[in-house]
């Protein structure tokens, strides 16, 4: 019998003709954590408008993340000589490294300077249990090897409108705004759709974020596939008109 020699006598596996983009659906008040390839782009979607999402990332040797080694925020202003990165510039690593470069853009409103929201936070104004956005990452990053909330590091928090150092309410992105980033390295990265839901921010209510992937294979619980950028204009692709109006009844950009 004659061995097969791959290259001549089986077909390659196939593959779709178009890079094929996932989808993770991100719930209101939650987290999520997923790993990125060196080379693979992604977009973090505001999919209804005015909703802050925490951002973090660290650097992966196979399944293993290092959970020392990760985004930092300081580190970023000095490359930066100041703060938010534009098209074309970098977040950068506590080893000195540039690890995600930003792609695309439609807000270019976010914000280096304030920490992640935290459970104590709330429990000081009130709300004891109330989640943040501390314990979403912790939680997402729990399957990486993160034990505690105490171990996040400070986030890139996109959509988050702070001119001049100073926290305001209002947040510029509207539904189908997003931030598209590339991996300068194989990296995990984590969310967290921002749960503080009081004094007005985040358009006083909570609402999902997505997450969508170049390339297959690094999302888990994906929700949707397809073969291009999928947008999210005005909320999800699959909401009634119905839905949506009454989402676009909930926000008042003329705050
Ligand atoms: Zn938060």
């Amino acid at each position: 019998m004659r061995v097969p020699i791959f290259d001549q006598d089986v077909a390659p596996p196939s593959r779709p003709s178009k890079p094929l983009f996932t989808t993770k659906i991100v719930p209101a008040s939650y987290g999520y954590s997923w790993a990125v390839k060196k080379g693979q782009r992604f977009r973090v979607i505001d999919t209804h408008g005015q909703q802050v999402v925490d951002f973090m990332a660290w650097t992966r040797s196979g399944k293993k993340c290092n959970l020392h080694e990760k985004v930092s925020m300081a580190y970023t202003r000095y490359h930066l000589s100041g703060a938010t990165p534009a098209i074309g510039e970098c977040l950068w690593t506590n080893a000195d490294e540039p690890l995600l470069k930003i792609t695309q853009d439609t807000v270019k409103v976010h914000d280096m300077t304030f920490m992640s929201c935290f459970p104590e936070l709330y429990a000081k104004k009130g709300i004891k249990g109330h989640r943040s956005c501390a314990s979403n990452i912790a939680e997402a990053m729990e399957k990486w090897g993160m034990k505690s909330y105490l171990e996040i590091a400070d986030p890139f928090n996109i959509f988050q409108n702070t001119p001049y150092y100073s926290l305001k309410p209002l947040n510029p992105s509207k539904a189908g705004d997003y931030i598209e980033f590339e991996a300068l390295g194989d990296c995990v990265c984590a969310v967290s759709c921002c749960p503080y839901d009081i004094e007005g921010f985040n358009g006083g209510i909570i609402t999902d974020i997505a997450v969508v992937m170049e390339g297959d294979g690094t999302l888990d619980d994906v929700d949707n596939s397809t073969t291009e950028w999928i947008e999210y204009v005005d909320g999800r692709p699959d909401w009634s008109e119905e839905t949506r109006k009454e989402y676009r009844a909930l926000r008042d950009f003329s705050l």
